[in-house]
């Protein structure tokens, strides 16, 4: 028989609070129980146990009465959402976006959306004097709706003038740079897929307009809790110990465990802005360091090189659920429109947390002028929404269904939820003010 965790390492997250939603993955969730029959060992589950006990075995070799072998949230996460073969976002088969997928996003409610974050980055082109060289870079495109409507209005706009129009996405998914693929064909545009930012060099003649929309949100998180000693991390580990995959009282198979002792990583990470250096003992902390070195090259591909002068700059917004502090316990799944534990069908439902906007900031703030974040709906209602709502309906004049749904679409991305759960943040090296960023920023609550 093996034995099961020492009590020591035992840890029970907060449950969720507040209303399960449908359609949107912003945060609001009723604690999830697990009923009924229990889903059989999903791939990744099975490697991860496999993991675990693998380390029991050993160390009951060894004699020893402690388990290792337990994984950070963040290698978790990264297992459950980019395992090269078995990943979330790297499964054809996983429906993830849409009504018949696990979750809408924005560019796909409404094509006003991308139109007015288009209008947004070529504002900042016009204030840099309209380069005639013209970048835009994504990060994570899903289905290809942002970029698609964002270049749809750039080369309207620009049709009177000559700009040549280079598009760079990053995107790990085999399957979503099909779609996007399939998506862009035709567009007069050179493309470009990377498999990280790394990849992607500061502007170089042209200017740049950057977009990440629910890409943050993605990255694996550590988390960690305060204690006596310091940061300590929580980690995952198996807490069954031999498998029965009909019993429900072994269901979910995993669990969150404290790390006994404090790490290299839960030191370094805990402390590494002065806000989380000041929370009091007790306090969890979602961390993900792997956003604050993206960001950093987020700023690093849009700083201006005054230098050499090879770099015009650029702009770049980056729109996610959260807000200018850090979270503890904001992280979930997601599937079917529902929040899930985070435990529940590993490699087949979304993980998520909420992005701590301030952390971004920090990564970049020397490298690039930041602005926000703003709410999503000031954002949005700022940059003309209700305009181009009514062009839109006036172009559809008769055709009731079609305008319903164009209104509906409209409302929901400024609705008390979607319009204040989701947060704006901008970067630009044109030089202040930089509009809507210079009203009051209402997101940082
Ligand atoms: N921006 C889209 C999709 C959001 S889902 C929308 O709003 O609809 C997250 C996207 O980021 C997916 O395309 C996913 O494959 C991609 N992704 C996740 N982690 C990534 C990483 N580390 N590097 C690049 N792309 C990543």
């Amino acid at each position: 028989m093996l034995r099961s965790l020492p009590k020591r390492l035992a840890f029970t997250p907060k449950p969720f609070r507040a209303e399960a939603t449908t359609q949107r993955r912003s945060f609001n969730a009723t604690t999830i129980r697990f009923s009924g029959t229990v889903p059989p060992i999903t791939p990744i589950e099975k490697l991860i146990l496999e993991h675990s006990f693998n380390h029991l075995i050993l160390s009951e070799l060894r004699g020893s009465k402690q388990a290792v072998g337990p994984m950070s949230y963040a290698t978790y996460m990264q297992f459950c959402l980019s395992h090269p073969t078995e990943g979330y976002y790297m499964k054809s088969l996983n429906k993830i976006f849409g009504a018949q997928g696990d979750f809408i996003t924005s560019p796909d409610i409404s094509q006003i959306f991308g139109e007015m974050i288009a209008i947004w980055l070529l504002s900042q082109w016009e204030s840099a004097g309209c380069p005639s060289r013209l970048r835009l870079v994504e990060l994570g495109p899903g289905r290809g709706t942002l970029i698609t409507d964002v270049l749809r209005v750039t080369i309207t706009k620009k049709s009177s003038q000559s700009v040549t129009i280079q598009v760079d996405l990053v995107e790990t998914s085999l399957s979503l740079r099909e779609i996007q693929r399939e998506r862009l064909s035709g567009v007069p545009a050179s493309i470009h897929w990377y498999d990280s930012i790394d990849h992607i060099t500061p502007s170089n003649g042209s200017f740049t307009m950057l977009v990440a929309h629910e890409f943050f949100d993605a990255l694996p998180i550590h988390v960690f809790r305060k204690t006596d000693e310091g940061w300590k991390e929580v980690m995952v580990s198996s807490r069954v110990t031999e498998l029965d995959e009909s019993n429900p009282e072994q269901y979910p198979r995993l669990q969150h465990v404290l790390s006994p002792e404090k790490t290299a990583i839960s030191t370094i990470f805990g402390n590494s802005s002065s806000r989380f250096q000041s929370l009091p003992v007790g306090s969890d902390l979602e961390v993900s360091p792997t956003s604050f070195r993206l960001a950093r090259k987020v700023g690093e591909v849009l700083a201006k090189n005054t230098q050499t002068g090879s770099s015009l700059g650029g702009c770049g917004l980056i729109i996610d659920y959260g807000r200018d502090h850090a979270f503890g316990h904001s992280r979930r799944g997601f599937k079917n429109h529902q929040i899930m534990d985070i435990f529940h069908r590993p490699g087949e439902c979304d993980l998520t947390a909420n992005v701590d906007f301030a952390y971004l900031k920090e990564s970049m703030q020397d490298l690039v002028p930041v602005y926000g974040p703003i709410t999503q709906k000031l954002f949005l209602t700022q940059m003309g929404l209700m305009v181009r709502l009514e062009r839109l309906l006036q172009s559809h004049q008769g055709d009731q269904t079609t305008s319903d749904r164009i209104r509906e679409g409209a409302r929901r991305l400024i609705n008390p939820q979607m319009g204040e759960e989701y947060s704006v943040m901008g970067i630009s090296t044109t030089g202040g003010p930089v509009h809507p960023f210079h009203l009051l920023s209402d997101a940082s609550k």
